[in-house]
C-alpha cells in the first residue's frame, strides 16, 4: 500500500541540489519546509523555484512551506569565543548594553524581551542546559540605547556560557507581535512567489495569527493557508481557539520540550491532534524525527517507533528537520520515513481501525456520512472533484485509511491537499472538467470493479 500519512521535508544545504531534490520527492517527500532562520532572500527563492520546477516535471503536486523564524531570542556576544565558567547559585546581569560579555554579564539585544521578563521567570538557554531565574526586572525605555536597561538573574543550572547562544523563556508572555521585522521583510520576500502554507513561530494566541493573515492579506491575493507553530506551553493552553482561527498546526517539539516539561510532550501533541481531527485542520508531527540519520544510514529503534506512532496516531504528516538540511544522507532519510510510514499504515488500515468512531461530530456532518458510506461499502478509494481543498481536506480528517484522490482544476488546491493525509491530489483541468473517476482511480492503481465512493454523493460498485 502506498502510504497515507505525508512527509514534509527540511530543504537545507544538502537538500538543495535539484537532482537530490528530485529524488527526495520521488521517494515520497510531499511537502517541502523553507526554514528562514538559515536562508532568506535568493538562497530561498531558487530552492523554491527548483521544488515547482521538479513538481511539474514530475506531475506531482508538493506543497511548499515558508517558515519564519519568529522571536528566537539569542545573547549578544562575549569579549572572546572562548566558554566562560557560571557557578548555580552566582549573580548574572542580562543588559541592554552592547559591549562584549563576561563572567558577570551579557548583553541581551531585544529591549522587549528585557522589558517582558518578571521576578521569577525562567530564561532557559542552549536547549535548557542553562537555567537563570530572574530576580529582579527593570522597567526599560522601549526601542532606546538605554544602556541602564538591565535585569538580574541568578544561576539555578549550567557551568558554562558562550557568545549568541539561543534562549527560551516558558513563563514570560511576550507583548511584542511574534512576526517580528525580519518576518515581515522575509514575507515580502517570499509572497511574491506564492507559497502554499506560510508557518507563524512561537505563536501564543489566536491573535498572533489574525494578524499574520492581515499582513499576508494586505500583500498578495493568493490564497496562503497559515500554519501556526506550537511550541509555547501558552499556545497550548488556548489551542482549541488557535485552531479554530488557523488553517493548519505543526506540533514543534523542539522547542516545546524546551518550554514546557518533556515529559508531558507526548500528551499534549495528543490532545492537539484529537483537536485538529475534529476542527479539520491538518497538523505536522515535527523534530528530531529521525536525527540520528544527521551521520547514520540507520535510524536508531527508538526513531521508528516515534515515527511510526505518529502514523498510528494518523497525523497528516511527520516532518524531517536536520537530518535532510545538514544531514549526510537527505534522501535515505526519506526513504525511510516512507517505508515506516507504509508498514504503519498498511497496519492500521488492516488491524485498528478506529476511524469509525468520529469522535464528537455531529451524526449528519457531510463529511463522516461519505467516510461512512465508504466504509459501510469497504471501498477502496474516495474521489473528490473540487476547485479548492475544502472537501478532500475534510474527508481527510475523518481518517478514512483509503487514498482520497482528489482531482482540481488549479495547482494552488493541488499543492495544498499534498499535505493532507491520505490525499493523492492531481491537477488536471481536463480530467476535472470529464469528471473522469477511472483515470483518477488509476492514478492510485485502483482498477475497474471496485467499490468506491465518488464525490460524497454516489457509490460506484464493482
Ligand atoms: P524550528 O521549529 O526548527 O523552526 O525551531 C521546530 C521546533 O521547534 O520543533
Ligand atoms: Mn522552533
Amino acid at each position: 500500500m502506498q502510504k497515507l500519512t505525508k512527509i514534509t521535508a527540511s530543504i537545507g544545504p544538502q537538500s538543495s541540489d535539484y537532482e537530490i531534490l528530485k529524488e527526495m520527492i520521488v521517494r515520497g517527500a510531499n511537502v517541502c519546509r523553507l526554514n528562514f532562520t538559515h536562508d532568506v532572500g535568493d538562497v530561498q527563492g531558487k530552492k523554491f523555484d527548483d521544488i515547482r520546477k521538479i513538481s511539474r516535471e514530475l506531475g506531482r503536486p508538493v506543497a511548499i512551506i515558508a517558515d519564519m523564524s519568529g522571536p528566537k531570542h539569542r545573547i549578544g556576544d562575549f569579549k572572546t569565543e572562548d566558554k566562560y565558567p557560571l557557578k548555580p547559585g552566582q549573580e548574572f546581569i542580562l543588559d541592554n548594553d552592547p559591549a562584549p560579555g563576561d563572567t558577570t554579564r551579557v548583553q541581551l539585544p531585544d529591549v522587549d524581551v528585557l522589558n517582558s521578563l518578571a521576578v521569577g521567570d525562567r530564561v532557559l538557554l542552549n536547549d535548557g542546559k542553562i537555567e537563570l531565574e530572574v530576580t529582579a526586572s527593570a522597567a526599560c525605555e522601549m526601542g532606546s540605547g538605554n544602556k541602564q536597561c538591565r535585569i538580574t538573574t541568578r544561576v539555578v543550572r549550567g557551568n558554562e556560557i558562550w557568545s549568541r547562544r539561543g534562549f527560551n523563556i516558558p513563563d514570560t508572555v511576550l507583548n511584542a507581535s511574534v512576526i517580528t521585522e525580519k518576518d515581515r521583510a522575509d514575507l515580502e520576500y517570499i509572497l511574491p512567489r506564492n507559497p502554499d502554507y506560510v508557518a507563524i513561530s512561537f505563536v501564543q494566541g489566536p491573535r498572533d495569527i489574525i494578524e499574520a493573515r492581515e499582513f499576508i492579506k494586505a500583500r498578495t491575493k493568493h490564497p496562503v493557508k497559515i500554519i501556526a507553530k506550537i511550541e509555547r506551553p501558552q499556545a497550548v493552553a488556548v489551542f482549541e481557539e488557535i485552531a479554530e482561527v488557523v488553517d493548519a498546526i505543526m506540533i514543534a517539539r523542539g522547542d516545546l520540550a524546551v518550554e514546557m516539561p518533556f515529559w508531558e510532550v507526548p500528551a499534549a501533541s495528543r490532545m492537539m491532534i484529537r483537536v485538529c481531527r475534529k476542527k479539520n485542520k491538518p497538523v505536522i508531527m515535527a523534530t528530531q524525527m529521525l536525527a540520528s540519520m544527521m551521520n547514520s544510514e540507520f535510524p536508531t529503534r527508538a526513531e521508528v517507533s516515534d515515527v511510526a506512532t505518529a502514523a498510528y496516531l494518523r497525523v497528516d504528516s511527520t516532518m524531517t528537520s536536520e537530518e535532510t538540511t545538514i544531514g549526510d544522507h537527505p534522501v535515505k532519510v526519506i526513504d525511510t520515513m516512507a517505508k515506516i510510514l507504509s508498514a504503519a499504515d498498511k497496519d492500521a488500515a488492516e488491524n485498528n481501525p478506529d476511524w469509525v468512531k468520529h469522535e464528537n461530530l455531529p451524526e449528519n456532518d457531510w463529511s463522516r456520512s461519505v467516510a461512512s458510506i465508504a466504509y459501510l461499502n469497504k471501498a477502496k478509494a474516495i474521489v473528490v472533484f473540487g476547485e479548492n481543498d475544502e472537501h478532500a481536506r475534510q474527508i481527510s480528517c475523518r481518517r478514512p485509511d483509503i487514498p482520497i484522490v482528489a482531482v482540481c482544476d488549479n495547482a494552488v488546491a493541488a499543492n495544498q491537499l499534498a499535505m493532507m493525509r491520505g490525499v493523492f491530489p492531481i491537477f488536471d483541468k481536463k480530467m476535472f472538467d470529464a469528471r473522469d473517476t477511472s483515470a483518477a482511480l488509476k492514478y492510485v492503481g485502483v482498477g475497474p470493479g471496485k467499490t468506491v465512493v465518488v464525490d460524497g454523493d454516489s457509490i460506484v460498485m464493482g
